[in-house]
């Protein structure tokens, strides 16, 4: 960014930004300005009739309205965004979207009357995608997420968490680490890597839990510490605190060891049944605590006072045809950050979409659109230690922009089941999507 005075003589030195990009005339640009969102104040977007977005060197320089830009802003490209919302892209903080082969015969027999938990039992679920993912190459898991991940850009998320979880056994979750650390050097999209090799109990340990927690805990952490934990922005390590997964205590030995080693942290917690993650969370200061369905009452108080971010699924209780959702409003009543994520994964929810996410989150939920779009943006961001980056528009944050086909940011929620992203500028970049 340069300012300099204006080439055209003027009585006045008038200082004029010179940039790469003007984004102008939008209907509505949403800056989501002034970093997350607690409780109440949820939804509040910034909004700018008749906006624009200036952007230098793949960040954002400047916003404000399209007529203080014609005095004040110089840009080598223009777009004109008349009848367009102009927002930040949308941060997807909670997916396990490397995975190999799918699951659609568990679909119908879920449609049968068989529970997820029952399906798990029976050495489905989570294991079904195990058992393929380990017989992956590296390149068949690379081949195999890039078409996700460009849908998932094409509906509007530049930034995407992406769990491990279908290795259990130190090398194939190497293997899944590595997936997620070549196609986001491939880009356009901004990945955040989570390790979570505590996502079940492989069969061959079938009844020996806790000789598995030994094995997450001695030797799958620290290997995974030292394969990625340098990567830019750093590492997360993730827990499937629930029945039939980790308990409690066991996700407590996985989370302080990681802790140690200096990953950040994050829980499956109260998805079908109200164990103790949430506390668990709060106590060791995650960065996020997930699902938070059957959450007790005392632990959304607590989640309330904390700084940890409560991330709502409802994908997957749509997507496992159930009605109960995370209890948005108590949470925010108690003054919780509220984040939203849409958990794709081949069993329960393969939803790429996060404008779906949104429009399950308004009606299960109860949330606004409003408080719907915040939470899918700077509260994601900050789910994923990115609030600072991304999330919303303010000058030095990357570039990251939807520009949506709808005249006002409450067709977000309103329609559903299309995508309104019109125009994707990543890093400053227009994005030529495939239809
Ligand atoms: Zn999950």
């Amino acid at each position: 960014v340069e300012a300099d005075n204006g080439n055209e003589p003027t009585r006045e030195t008038r200082r004029v930004l010179t940039c790469d990009l003007l984004v102008h005339s939008a209907a509505q640009v949403l800056t989501l300005a002034g970093g997350p969102q607690r409780g109440r104040e949820l939804g509040r977007l910034g909004i700018i009739a008749d906006g624009a977005v200036a952007v230098s060197n793949g960040r954002v320089a400047w916003t404000g309205t399209t007529a203080e830009a014609r005095t004040g802003v110089r840009a080598s490209a223009e777009i004109n965004a008349a009848g367009r919302v102009v927002m930040p892209g949308l941060v997807d903080p909670h997916t396990h979207a490397v995975w190999a082969g799918d699951r659609a015969a568990e679909f119908e027999l879920r449609l049968a009357g068989k529970s997820y938990m029952e399906i798990m039992a029976a050495g489905g679920g989570i294991m079904s995608t195990v058992r393929q993912t380990r017989a992956a190459s590296l390149d068949q898991l690379v081949d195999e997420t890039r078409p996700r991940l460009q849908r998932m850009l094409a509906h509007g998320s530049t930034t995407i968490e992406i769990k491990t979880g279908y290795g259990l056994e130190t090398a194939s979750e190497l293997r899944m680490l590595d997936a997620i650390a070549r196609l986001n050097a491939e880009g356009p999209w901004s990945l955040v890597p989570t390790f979570l090799g505590a996502h079940a109990v492989p069969e061959e340990f079938s009844r020996r839990q806790d000789a598995f927690v030994d094995l997450v805990v001695e030797e799958m952490l620290p290997a995974a510490w030292q394969h990625a934990g340098g990567a830019p922005g750093g590492l997360f390590c993730d827990v499937f605190c629930e029945d039939g997964a980790f308990t409690v205590a066991q996700s407590r030995r996985v989370l302080e060891r990681a802790r140690e080693l200096g990953f950040g942290l994050k829980i499956h917690a109260d998805e079908f049944v109200g164990l103790g993650g949430t506390a668990l969370a709060v106590e060791l200061g995650a960065a996020s605590a997930d699902h938070l369905v059957y959450t007790p009452e005392a632990d959304i108080v607590a989640l309330g006072q904390s700084e940890t971010v409560a991330v709502g699924l409802p994908g997957t209780p749509f997507g496992l045809g159930q009605t109960d959702y995370t209890p948005a409003g108590r949470i925010l009543d108690c003054g919780g950050l509220l984040a939203l994520a849409s958990d794709l994964n081949p069993g329960t929810t393969w939803c790429e979409s996060m404008q779906m996410v949104i429009a399950l989150a308004c009606r299960n939920m109860r949330l606004t659109p409003a408080q719907a779009i915040a939470a899918s943006t700077i509260n994601a961001a900050r789910a994923v230690g990115r609030d600072r980056e991304v999330g919303s528009l303010e000058p030095g944050k990357r570039a990251d922009l939807l520009l949506l086909d709808a005249p006002d940011y409450r067709h977000l929620g309103y329609r559903y089941g299309g995508n309104l992203v019109a125009t994707v500028i990543k890093d400053g970049v227009v994005l030529q999507m495939q239809p």
